[in-house]
C-alpha cells in the first residue's frame, strides 16, 4: 500500500472492476529503485542495466555486474523485475561495446545485436543477473532490447533460460517486431514495448531531435495500431505484454493500453501515482471503448478527446 498516494489508488495496479494491470517502475540505478518502491510501484518493468556502465572504460567483470544489479534489485526482494540486457549503441553508448563509426548509429549495431558479434559479453551479463537475482530474492525475468525477428527472440530466449533464468522476454521497439508480435510471443514468455524506439522507428524521426519531436507522439494512429497488433497478440497467446516506453507514463493513454490489452505499465516513478489513479477510476469496459475510439481516430488530437470519452 502507498502511504501518502491519491486516496482512489491503494498500490495495486487494476480498474474500478478489478482487471489486473502491473504498475511498474522503470529504473537505472539504486537510487531510482528506491524513488520507484518508495512511489508504490508493484515491481520493476524495465532496468536498464547500461546505465550502470555509461562511464565504464572496460568491461565490468560478472561479479562487479552482480553486485551492482544486487544493489538495484534490492528494494524489490518477492517482487517482479524485468532486467533487459545491455542496449548499447546509438543515443546510450559504452566505450567497452564501441564499434567502427556508422552513418546511421540508430540502424546499426545497437541492443541485441552487439550480442550476436560477441555472445561472451551477454553470458557473462546473464551470469551476474542470475547471482543478483539470487542475492536479492526479487523475482528477476530478462528482456532483450532491439529485436528485430522472431529467429532473433529465439535465440535470445535460448540463451536467457541456458543461465538459469526462468523467465525470457523481448522488447518490441522496431516495427517489424510489432507486425510478428505473435510469433515472437510464441518464441518467449513475454513482450515489452519500448514506445520510445518504436516511435522513432515507425515515423521515422530521431527520438533526439526537436525538429521531429511532434511526429514521435504515442497518440499517433500509426502508432496505436502497432499496439493494437501487439495487445491482440498477447491475448491470442495468453502471455504477458507490457508497455516500457513513456507512453505508459501518460495517464489517459494508459487506459487506452489497458483497453488494448497490455498486461503490464512502467514508467519514471513521479508518474506511477497518477497512472495508478487514472486506471483505479474507470472500468475494463470503459478502456476497452477508449482504446477502439483513439485507433479509430484520423489524427493523435482527435485520439486523445475520443480517450477521453
Ligand atoms: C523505449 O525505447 O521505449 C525504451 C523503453 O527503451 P529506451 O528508452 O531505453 O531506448
Ligand atoms: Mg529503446
Amino acid at each position: 500500500a502507498v502511504a501518502s498516494g491519491p486516496a482512489d489508488w491503494d498500490g495495486a495496479g487494476t480498474t474500478s472492476d478489478g482487471h489486473r494491470v502491473k504498475v511498474l517502475g522503470n529504473v537505472g540505478s539504486p537510487a531510482d529503485a528506491q524513488a520507484a518502491a518508495d512511489a508504490g510501484a508493484e515491481g520493476v518493468g524495465l532496468f536498464r542495466t547500461e546505465f550502470c556502465y555509461l562511464d565504464a572504460p572496460a568491461e565490468p567483470s560478472a561479479a562487479e555486474q552482480r553486485e551492482a544489479y544486487a544493489a538495484v534489485l534490492a528494494p524489490f526482494a518477492g517482487k517482479p523485475v524485468i532486467v533487459r540486457t545491455l542496449d548499447a549503441g546509438a543515443d546510450k553508448p559504452l566505450a567497452f561495446l564501441s564499434f567502427e563509426a556508422e552513418p546511421n548509429p540508430a540502424l546499426g549495431v545497437r541492443g541485441v545485436r552487439v550480442a550476436f558479434d560477441r555472445p561472451g559479453v551477454l553470458d557473462r551479463q546473464l551470469e551476474a543477473i542470475a547471482g543478483a537475482a539470487a542475492d536479492s530474492g526479487a523475482d528477476v525475468s530478462v528482456m532483450a532490447p532491439m529485436v528485430a525477428t522472431a529467429a532473433e527472440a529465439a535465440w535470445c530466449a535460448e540463451r536467457v533460460r541456458a543461465a538459469g533464468i526462468a523467465r525470457a522476454g523481448v522488447m518490441i521497439e522496431i516495427p517489424a517486431a510489432a507486425l510478428c508480435a505473435k510469433e515472437i510471443l510464441d518464441a518467449v514468455d513475454f513482450v515489452s514495448v519500448g514506445t520510445n524506439d518504436l516511435a522513432q522507428y515507425t515515423f521515422a524521426a530521431d527520438r533526439q531531435l526537436g525538429a521531429v519531436a511532434a511526429l514521435n507522439d504515442p497518440w499517433q494512429p500509426g502508432l496505436l495500431r502497432l499496439l493494437e497488433l501487439v495487445g491482440s497478440a498477447a491475448k491470442a497467446t495468453g502471455k504477458p505484454a507490457g508497455v516500457c516506453g513513456e507512453a505508459a507514463a501518460d495517464p489517459l493513454l494508459a487506459r487506452v493500453l489497458t483497453g488494448l490489452g497490455m498486461t503490464s505499465l512502467s514508467m519514471n516513478a513521479a508518474a506511477v501515482r497518477a497512472v495508478g489513479a487514472s486506471l483505479a477510476s474507470v472500468t475494463f469496459a470503459q478502456c476497452e471503448a477508449a482504446a477502439r475510439a483513439a485507433v479509430a481516430a484520423a489524427d493523435s488530437t482527435a485520439a486523445r478527446s475520443a480517450a477521453r470519452g
